[in-house]
C-alpha cells in the first residue's frame, strides 16, 4: 500500500520513465534517482532511500540489490 504523503512512493513511473523522487543525501528533488536502500522503521513502514547520481558518485553509494548478491 502506498501512503500518498510519502514523496518517495508519491510518484511510480513506467520503465526507463525519468521519475522525481527525493534525494536523500542533499535533501532536494530529483530526477533520475537509484534506490540505495530500504530502511525499516519502527512504525512498520519499509522507507525507500534514493540518491541522485550527483551524490551517488560524491559518496560512492551502492545501489541497492533486492536479491542481496
Ligand atoms: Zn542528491
Amino acid at each position: 500500500m502506498n501512503d500518498p504523503t510519502d514523496p518517495s512512493a508519491a510518484k511510480t513511473g513506467q520503465s526507463g520513465e525519468a521519475v522525481v523522487r527525493w534525494c536523500d543525501w542533499h535533501g532536494g528533488l530529483t530526477g533520475g534517482a537509484t534506490l540505495i536502500g530500504v530502511v525499516a522503521r519502527l512504525s512498520g513502514a519499509d522507507v525507500a532511500l534514493w540518491a541522485c547520481p550527483t551524490c551517488l558518485a560524491k559518496h560512492r553509494l551502492t545501489p541497492y540489490r533486492e536479491d542481496g548478491t
